[in-house]
């Protein structure tokens, strides 16, 4: 497509997310400018940076679709995006917005051929290497992600605040709707104002990391130093057929937080979170592994100390804390991989800023 009529088709309909969808292996390089001074830039299919005319502090990407059937963030993403290109909503601050998976998205699956949210922080190239569309496209993301948070210069004086909201949704349903992982910090200390953040999108569940992952939250987190989670917003639901009331919290919040000065939140107040810390990782390590208990159990569901888990061969796994409960539970992985988190209640007041 001639840039110009690309530029005219953006500007009049918005519609970068069709266009992710009709080209999902590359879209051409663009850019433009809006009537506003913003400056509106297309790096790749799904990957489109925003630079208001009057820079802030604040450097956000948004990133949605990493599993291509998480639909109701992909929506709120195409919305926002829509919104900004016909100038619905004013930009205040720099915004790269990402649409993970844009072949998955058209497939309706949660993945071509493997987990793209395991394949972070340089596990695209491990072992076997770039050898399928989403290995490509987690190296293709973490360049993105880099060019853009070094895009500008970071000085002592004016220090730049990063920050990475990855959106998904859950397979399965959950004893908390929505919930948010705080990846691995290396004990640098929980932030108080991304907590308010997540009170503000209606999350006020959080599995706080305490070792390093292959998720895109992490790389952002550990590579760039942003303040990065990976915000799970309720059960997977087709396009089109998510109760998007439910979102509203969120959609507002997220909105917010790329066109004004600052979202609007209530201060911090560990009493109104429930604040969970992995206790182990249960891996499946034959092809007996078995869960025992239903398909459709919610994600943080706790059962009494001494109940049955599951049973992998010889092995049981059984409750062996009072509150530990279960979370991604599935039997279906690959042997080797994690098939179950088991998380107990914490608390962050002892480290806290
Ligand atoms: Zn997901």
């Amino acid at each position: 497509m001639a840039q110009s009529l690309l530029q005219e088709q953006l500007l009049q309909h918005g519609d970068f997310f069709k266009l992710t969808l009709t080209n999902p292996d590359g879209l051409a390089p663009a850019q433009f400018n809006l009537a506003d001074g913003t400056s509106v830039a297309i790096w790749d299919t799904g990957v489109i940076c925003f630079t208001p005319a009057q820079l802030s502090q604040k450097d956000i990407v948004l990133s949605c679709g990493v599993h291509g059937n998480e639909t109701a963030p992909i929506e709120i993403c195409a919305e926002l995006v829509k919104d900004l290109l016909t100038g619905q909503l004013q930009l205040k601050h720099r915004l790269l917005v990402l649409f993970g998976n844009p072949a998955a998205m058209n497939a309706g699956t949660r993945e071509i051929t493997e987990n793209l949210n395991r394949l972070f922080s340089g596990h695209h190239s491990l072992g076997a290497g770039l050898i399928n569309a989403e290995r490509k496209r987690a190296k293709a993301l973490e360049d993105y992600v880099s060019r853009f948070y070094q895009e500008v210069r970071v000085t002592n004086l004016v220090p730049r605040n990063r920050y990475l909201y990855d959106l998904h949704t859950a397979i399965r349903g959950s004893r908390f709707e929505k919930f948010a992982v705080y990846p691995f910090l290396h004990n640098k200390p929980w932030q108080k104002a991304e907590f308010e953040f997540l009170q503000a999108c209606d999350v006020t569940t959080v599995l706080l990391m305490q070792t390093p992952a292959s998720t895109f939250s992490y790389y952002a987190s550990n590579s760039h130093g942003a303040d990065a989670f990976t915000i799970e917003l309720g059960k997977v639901q087709p396009f089109g057929q998510n109760d998007m009331q439910r979102f509203a919290k969120a959609r507002a919040a997220l909105r917010q937080l790329v066109s004004e000065a600052a979202v609007s939140t209530v201060h911090f107040d560990e009493q109104q979170f429930q604040l969970y810390q992995v206790y182990r990782a249960i891996n499946k390590q034959t092809q007996e592994f078995k869960l025992h208990f239903a398909d459709d159990v919610e994600n943080f569901t706790a059962y009494p100390q001494g109940t049955l888990l599951a049973t992998d061969g010889d092995i049981e796994y059984r409750v062996e804390r009072e509150g530990e409960a279960i979370i991604f539970p599935n039997a279906k992985v690959a042997i080797g991989q994690r098939a179950m988190l088991m998380v107990v209640p914490t608390t962050v007041a002892h480290n806290i800023a």
